[in-house]
């Protein structure tokens, strides 16, 4: 029986590394499992049609944001 270590990592601060859950000291953040946050990632980029609905949200809530700034 083999044991996984997971290290929990901040989505915005790569050098925020520690073994367990928590927030990141930098941004308050709740720390992500590194294996998952991969996982999720290949599985966006696995499909091409994961990616254009990522592309297409994130252009969405860009615009929101622009017009709520303007
Ligand atoms: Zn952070």
């Amino acid at each position: 029986m083999t044991t996984t270590v997971l290290t929990y990592t901040c989505p915005m601060h790569r050098q925020v590394r520690q073994p367990g859950p928590g927030s990141c000291p930098h941004c308050g953040m709740a720390l992500v499992a590194e294996g998952q946050r991969f996982a999720l990632l290949r599985h966006m980029f696995s499909s091409p049609a994961h990616v254009a609905v990522m592309v297409a949200v994130m252009a969405a809530l860009m615009a929101a944001v622009m017009m709520m700034l303007a």
